[in-house]
């Protein structure tokens, strides 16, 4: 490494010396190693028991409870004294490493999740190495966010001249959007007046399968849930464009102002997508803002089998895509786009003296991600992002996406097949919702029979669905995001079920 001509020489440090005194060594402590080379071969053992860790994942079960004894462990007072960080680090592997939520298994189905990369943790590793403040700034890492936004736009067909920002998730990213979409809309200066102050309702529409997080941000923007209209759904779970239209022309009649309309791409419950051409039009007609949220669905432009589905997408004014979802990258990854930069900066922008830009120096460099979203400081999360799409290539991403789509119709072939599994949504996607039905019980008693052989196969560590109820009716579900899972996988889930479900019973 070139050493820089106002470097100090090891020699000239305090901690050079032979005998600092107790006073010395206080005076000039820092939080760095006080061995580092001892630092050193812990940090390797760490990384090799993190691979072998991974390389090993499918030989152990899904999930375990974490024991009593451990729980307790886990609840001690605040530290007060120094620990060796071997020390540490062994209760880590003792405690917390062999306890994972479950989801880099690869039969981990359960909520809506990814995997995460090898690359992807190493590369959070060199993140929190160079620990950059995402704010803003001239530096490597903002360019680094900019590209990675830049390739989301290629995703998605963007236009190069749309804004966007890593965010921590779905929910972030969908806020975000809202809150544009909000202020965009509205017809008044929401952040000089707040939104108490409209002479209209303002409001959102949605299908009544939208994602919780999606009322939550129409909550937190102060429209009121009453205000986010939930429409109905076809065969298929989708949104029903019918009712969707009926929806808005009653509510203006009534004097109202439609301002958001949020389509799904992906529902999180089956997987059903909304006819985003449609639902474009009737938003362009209304002159409401058009909402994507691509949490599931967005990525899966990358997918030869999924694409077509997705027509559409690119006419948003605004997308939130999930990047710990189904690209695998380690969480905390998501992105919102927003077709017009400047209306995206103006809900967001605010710059004190404290944080002027300048020409010259790190204040420089012009964009600021801190006008684009609600965060200032902001972690590097861009690099393990950009470290695994570069490191796999968007081809074999979207292979990746596309062998689920297929795995999610082989298990409903599964499901058919066999006289006492049932179907109980379309497989839109990647998501099986089905159920165990050996016949002759009441509704109830099915019920808690599938709720008993989920936790039975979640307690055996044999593989992990969750559950859902759709239209009244509890079932098994199946969310295939899972870069590991094979065929035998969903032949042993299949084999499982009927084993646990006859024994529950007989
Ligand atoms: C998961 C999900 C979200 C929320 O995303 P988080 O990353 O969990 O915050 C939003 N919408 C849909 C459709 C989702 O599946």
């Amino acid at each position: 490494m070139p050493t820089h001509p106002h470097a100090p020489m090891p020699n000239d440090s305090p901690a050079a010396d032979n005998n600092p005194s107790a006073d010395d060594r206080r005076a000039h402590e820092s939080l760095d190693p006080e061995d580092w080379q001892r630092m050193r071969a812990l940090a390797h053992r760490m990384v090799d028991d993190a691979l072998t860790y991974l390389q090993t994942v499918a030989q152990r079960p899904v999930w375990q409870p974490v024991p009593p004894a451990v729980q307790t462990q886990l609840q001690g007072k605040l530290p007060h004294e120094p620990s060796a960080p071997e020390k540490v680090y062994d209760e880590f592997v003792e405690n917390i490493l062999p306890y994972p939520l479950g989801n880099i298994h690869p039969r981990f189905w359960a909520w809506y999740m990814g995997n995460g990369t090898v690359f992807g943790a190493l590369a959070d590793l060199l993140a929190a190495t160079m620990n950059p403040n995402h704010g803003g700034g001239q530096h490597a890492a903002n360019l680094v966010e900019l590209q990675v936004i830049g390739w989301m736009k290629e995703i998605t067909g963007f236009p190069d001249t749309a804004s966007g920002l890593l965010v921590s998730g779905g929910s972030m990213a969908n806020l975000v959007g809202i809150a544009v979409a909000r202020n965009s809309c509205a017809g008044f200066d929401v952040r000089r007046y707040g939104v108490a102050d409209s002479a209209q309702k303002l409001l959102v529409y949605a299908s009544s399968e939208t994602h919780s997080c999606n009322q939550k941000a129409v909550e937190l923007l102060g429209l009121g849930n009453e205000n986010l209209r939930k429409i109905d759904l076809n065969d298929d779970y989708s949104m029903h464009l019918q009712h969707l239209a009926d929806t808005i022309a009653a509510d203006q009649q009534a004097g109202h102002r439609p301002i958001c309309v949020v389509a799904t791409a992906g529902t999180v419950n089956t997987g059903a997508i909304d006819d985003l051409n449609a639902i474009a039009d009737l938003c362009q007609q209304h002159k409401i803002w058009f909402h994507v949220d691509g949490a599931i669905g967005a990525v899966a432009l990358l997918a030869d089998n999924v694409r077509a589905k997705l027509c559409g997408l690119e006419r948003a004014d605004s997308v939130a895509m999930d990047l710990h979802k189904w690209l695998h990258i380690p969480f905390e990854a998501a992105c919102v786009l927003v077709r017009d930069r400047e209306l995206h900066r103006q809900t967001f922008s605010l710059m004190p003296e404290y944080l002027q830009k300048n020409t010259r120096g790190i204040a420089s460099g012009g964009h600021w991600f801190s006008e684009y979203g609600v965060q200032l400081s902001r972690s590097f999360r861009a690099l393990k992002i950009w470290m695994t799409i570069k490191e796999h290539g968007s081809k074999k991403l979207g292979r990746m996406i596309a062998r689920n789509v297929a795995q999610a119709q082989y298990l409903g072939r599964l499901i058919a097949q066999h006289p006492k599994l049932e179907l109980r949504a379309p497989i839109g996607l990647n998501i099986v919702c089905f159920r165990f039905n050996p016949g002759n019980v009441s509704a109830a008693a099915l019920g808690k029979l599938n709720r008993a052989i989920l936790e039975n196969l979640q307690e055996q560590g044999l593989a992990a669905p969750s559950d859902t109820t759709l239209r009244g009716e509890y079932c098994l579900r199946v969310a295939i995001c899972n870069h590991r899972s094979r065929d035998e996988d969903f032949d042993l889930l299949v084999r499982e079920t009927i084993r646990i479900g006859d024994s529950l019973a007989a």
